[in-house]
């Protein structure tokens, strides 16, 4: 069967990298997820005194995003069945998907020379098709020609609700689970959706030929069976 790329784009903490993963493994497909390889710069900035009180250290980031010091790759994790991310050659994996990474992300992500740099790798990525690649410019900055576009979306309370449930999950001790806020998380919520939307380059938004989920009210085994079936569809047409 021909391979295609699926492009699945949406806001923050909608479930897109759930239902990218289970389709991916459904239909044997690479997975990729951009959102961590955006994650990963932002970690490598802040372990690198890059983001002082005034604001992101952008000239020493360019300088170590030019001379090749942020490399970023994926392994895949027989134990999860997922891929993990590294950071030049270190799993960190849990580490970006802490507060602290998602609370810098956003303005990372709207640098240009950060996009440049992560639009060629997954570029690359996708060379030889057979790929679902999900963020939030896949549909109309990477890949604009993807045979297949969903555009996820839920309310903020919604996602910020299944975020919250999430890091309560992988929290390990009281401490930590104290210190979660569901309140906080909402506020990182709203505020990613608002810089990633109005950032000048390759926004967040929906590409005109995407097939648009508002996944609110599905369950995880409905929106993985409404893919399966929108892939197959597209798929018997080619
Ligand atoms: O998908 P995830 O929430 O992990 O992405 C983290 C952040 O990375 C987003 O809030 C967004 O700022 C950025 N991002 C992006 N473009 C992508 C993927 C993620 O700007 N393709």
């Amino acid at each position: 069967m021909k391979k295609i790329i699926i492009a699945i784009d949406g806001h923050s903490s909608c479930g897109k990298s759930t239902m990218a993963k289970q389709l991916a493994k459904e239909i044997g497909y690479v997975y990729v997820d951009t959102g961590a390889m955006y994650r990963a710069v932002t970690l490598y900035a802040l372990r690198n005194g890059l983001f002082p009180e005034e604001g992101i250290k952008e000239a020493e980031l360019k300088a170590a995003v030019e001379a090749g010091k942020i490399q970023i790759s994926f392994q895949f994790n027989p134990e999860t069945g997922r891929p993990d991310t590294y950071l030049n050659g270190e799993k960190v994996e849990d580490e970006i998907r802490q507060m602290a990474v998602s609370n810098h992300v956003s303005p990372i992500a709207a640098l240009p020379f950060v996009r440049a740099l992560l639009t060629q790798q997954q570029q690359a990525m996708g060379k030889a098709k057979g790929i679902v690649m999900d963020g939030r410019d896949i549909g109309t900055a990477v890949f604009p020609q993807a045979e297949m576009k969903v555009f996820v979306t839920a309310s903020a309370e919604v996602r910020a609700e299944r975020r919250y449930k999430e890091l309560m999950g992988k929290a390990t001790t009281e401490e930590e689970k104290a210190a979660l806020n569901f309140q906080e998380i909402l506020k990182n919520v709203q505020e990613r959706d608002y810089i990633d939307s109005h950032r000048e380059t390759a926004p967040l938004r929906q590409a005109e030929d995407a097939l648009v989920l508002d996944n609110s009210h599905l369950t995880r085994e409905e929106q993985s069976a409404w893919l399966l079936a929108k892939y197959q569809e597209i798929v018997e047409k080619i």
